[in-house]
């Protein structure tokens, strides 16, 4: 039976908290082991359609996996090179040994190729627990509705099989809540920098919502709340820019803390996102009375939609044209990893439907790792130039 998740007692010593997040981000091999020594049993994720309050609740810690910066070269045998650089990283991390504090892994049905991913990865690794969550694609049936709940009661069920342990109404309801805690708190920040971009620079906003999808969740609602006032009070303050251009970063995944830093030295400043390692992580809370599996489903079908789902055809143009009139933003910069398909099929008419309402974009494809920073500037400046 694995451990259950202990709360951690100890206080750690830091600077402050942004160094925590900036730590955990940086080398989450290492705050994994910290966990396991505490006796944690970990389960990876990829995507953020897992339900991750599920896996808390079983007193597991979920943690996403982001591939890796380094060669790929075990993963090809298995994957082809059009895959993407998540899916063939997360795959390399896995047969290279890089992930032995993992105690299993979780598989939502999203795109084709974490689909795929998943029966490579239950055929050739041997972590303890393996799940799919098979979801319903077009979500916003009452048909669709009742399947994701009965989706989620399985796995609930899957999880209490490997653990040995009942997921209680109460357990599942606290942690709704301290995942709508740290949602809301992520939100508060978020807005915090859209009003003010100075109070914290890019890289480290990002690495504070990496961080929340590594750290102890259980740490999390109060260290958000103390960074929070530390931002506030203005200790982590970056130096004013000059007439910065404001911007969207909208695509799949940003794992790249050095994209902000050429963005801000190239004159712009990403004023809100449309990622799933961003606003789509945090968007929307649970509600937690009633049938809590449903209130799962309900907001994991509200939140901002993703390519590899459905709503209306029109549905993520529209809230991303929301986003740039809400967030005052001077231009989209779409952010994509190359082969990633859901997103690569979602952009042309998602620029077609930005530039029918006159709003300026562009497009950067990346890997696991960034072009050099000189055409990387070159292409955002002259980009910035024009708005
Ligand atoms: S872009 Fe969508 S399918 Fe891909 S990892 Fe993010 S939420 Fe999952
Ligand atoms: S949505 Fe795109 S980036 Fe995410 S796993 Fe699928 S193909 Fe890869």
């Amino acid at each position: 039976m694995p451990a259950i998740l202990p709360r951690i007692k100890e206080k750690r010593i830091f600077m402050n908290t942004l160094d925590q997040f900036l730590a955990a981000a940086e080398h989450p091999e290492r705050y994994a082991a910290k966990l396991k020594s505490e006796g944690a049993s970990i389960i990876a994720f990829l995507c953020s359609y897992t339900p991750e309050e599920l896996i808390h609740a079983a007193g597991l810690h979920p943690m996403r996996l982001f591939g890796t910066r380094g060669p790929i070269m075990r993963a090809d045998g298995h994957l082809q090179a059009y895959c993407c650089s998540l899916a063939r990283g997360t795959l390399e991390q896995a047969l290279a040994g890089d992930l032995s504090f993992l105690d299993g892994a979780v598989f939502p049905h999203t795109c084709d190729t974490i689909q795929r991913l998943s029966d490579i990865w239950r055929l050739n690794t041997s972590f303890g627990f393996f799940a799919d969550v098979v979801l319903p694609v077009k979500l916003d049936s009452k048909s669709a509705q009742d399947y994701f709940a009965d989706v989620l009661g399985r796995f609930k069920a899957e999880l209490e099989e490997w653990t040995g342990r009942e997921i209680t109404e109460d357990s599942l309801r606290r942690s709704i809540e301290t995942f709508n805690a740290v949602r809301s708190s992520l939100e508060r920040l978020y807005r915090l920098r859209s009003a003010d971009p100075g109070i914290m620079a890019g890289s480290r906003m990002a690495a504070v919502i990496r961080g929340s999808m590594i750290m102890d969740r259980n740490e999390l609602p109060g260290m958000l709340d103390r960074l929070i006032e530390e931002a506030e009070s203005g200790i982590y303050r970056e130096p004013p820019g000059k007439d910065k251009k404001r911007l969207i970063l909208s695509g799949g995944i940003c794992d790249h803390p050095d994209f902000y830093t050429a963005l801000e030295d190239s004159g712009g400043v990403v004023a809100w996102d449309d990622l799933c390692t961003g606003s789509r992580f945090f968007n929307g809370t649970t509600e937690t009375s009633g049938n809590l599996p449903a209130a799962l489903a309900r907001r994991y079908s509200r939140r901002l939609i993703c390519p590899a789902k459905h709503l209306s055809t029109t549905a993520r143009a529209e809230r991303l044209l929301e986003i740039v009139r809400e967030h005052r933003a001077d231009g989209v910069i779409f952010f994509l990893l190359k082969f990633c398909d859901p997103h690569a099929f979602d952009y042309p008419w998602l620029k077609e439907f930005l530039e029918k309402h006159n709003v300026p974009n562009t497009l950067i494809e990346v890997e696991h790792q960034l072009p050099p920073e000189g055409q990387l500037k070159t292409r955002l400046e002259t980009f910035i130039q024009t708005l």
